[in-house]
């Protein structure tokens, strides 16, 4: 699903230039769940925003599902990310002048798909994920584990192959952590691939296998 080849990303602002990714290189079979561990500034979320096609990377290769993605102008990136890549995010990002349905909804709308479909798969995606009798309400109105759920739904409804998730229970209590953690891991056996970006050996338990960066670098269990 992922291949990734001798990846880097340099930050460059007036003063400074970060390395965050330094020379990277991994892969990730389809139907895998894999677990990004590592202190804070270590490229995590710069790894995971290069693989969601939220970024381009400096140098390197970047295969996704067989197609080098690695490059490609912003409206390319764009075009590529539709349908393929669900995200979920730390902070949920969920848009809070649309209702739960209207943001479930919203990764359709790039879709061609008729709208009596559109309705049945958001209801049965916001049934699944435990959340139908809030879809009428703003995401202000509903609780941290209740929003992660909503941002859950909105991931997966277009089918993607891979889901990204950043810290997604970063921001939960350990209850609707685990609830988080548990949706994830039905999605896996369901065939969805996952690469998760976490701070918590719980949730990387999860996972069937981690991956540490320190420094922008991939280090061996080991080493740490
Ligand atoms: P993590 O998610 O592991 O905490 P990040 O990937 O967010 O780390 O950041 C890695 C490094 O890159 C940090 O030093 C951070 O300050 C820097 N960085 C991240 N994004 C940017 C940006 N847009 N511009 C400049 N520097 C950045
Ligand atoms: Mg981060």
């Amino acid at each position: 699903m992922i291949k990734v080849e001798n990846l880097t990303k340099v930050f460059r602002t007036e003063e400074v230039e970060t390395l965050a990714l330094n020379d990277i290189s991994f892969e990730v079979a389809k139907g895998e769940f894999v677990a990004i561990m590592g202190p804070s500034g270590c490229g995590k979320s710069t790894l995971l925003n290069i693989l969601g096609l939220l970024d381009n990377p400096t140098s390197g290769n970047y295969l996704l599902d067989g197609i080098e993605v690695g490059n490609l102008k912003e409206k390319e990136r764009t075009r590529a990310r539709k349908g393929k890549v669900g995200f979920v995010f730390q902070s949920f990002n969920l848009i809070e002048e649309m209702t739960v349905y209207e943001n479930v909804e919203l990764p359709l709308n790039y879709l061609k798909i008729r709208s009596s479909e559109r309705k049945a798969r958001v209801e049965e995606v916001l049934r699944r994920m435990n959340i139908s009798h809030r879809a009428n309400h703003f995401p202000n109105q509903l609780s941290g584990g209740q929003q992660q759920r909503v941002a859950i739904a909105r991931a997966v409804i277009a089918n993607p192959k891979l889901i990204l998730a950043d810290e997604p229970t970063g921001n939960l209590d350990s209850n609707n952590g685990t609830e988080v953690m548990k949706l994830l891991t039905e999605l896996n056996r369901e065939g969805s691939t996952i690469v998760m970006v976490t701070h918590s050996l719980h949730d990387a338990s999860y996972a069937h296998r981690t991956i540490n960066l320190f420094d922008g670098k991939i280090v061996p269990e080991t080493q740490l």
